[in-house]
């Protein structure tokens, strides 16, 4: 029965997600959310985007999440300076190929 699942439920399971992309969860809070995104729609499309932000973007997530700690490592110069470079490259690269590409 939905109706069983109160409203700050599914903010949990969506946190639940959260961890589950992040790779954090126990198995016990996965098989919760398991049985939870079997019957609950909504909660699975959030997971699924969880899921995709994972697979393109949990470095960035993981960097924002734990800035407190990371702020230590991140104070490296020469690793952003290296990172930022690697991005520009990258944009420098589709850039060059969409002029190749039909408008
Ligand atoms: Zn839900």
């Amino acid at each position: 029965m939905t109706e069983a699942v109160r409203l700050d439920d599914h903010d949990r399971f969506h946190e639940l997600s959260a961890l589950a992309n992040a790779g954090v969860l126990s198995s016990a809070e996965w098989a919760e959310l398991k049985g939870h995104l079997q019957f609950c729609e909504p909660c699975r499309e959030v997971h699924e985007q969880y899921r995709l932000l994972a697979r393109e973007g949990i470095p960035g997530l993981a960097a924002l999440h734990n800035s407190e700690q990371e702020e230590i490592n991140w104070d490296d110069a020469a690793t952003r300076q290296k990172l930022l470079a690697r991005i520009r490259k990258e944009d420098r690269r589709s850039q060059e190929l969409s002029r190749f590409l039909p408008a």
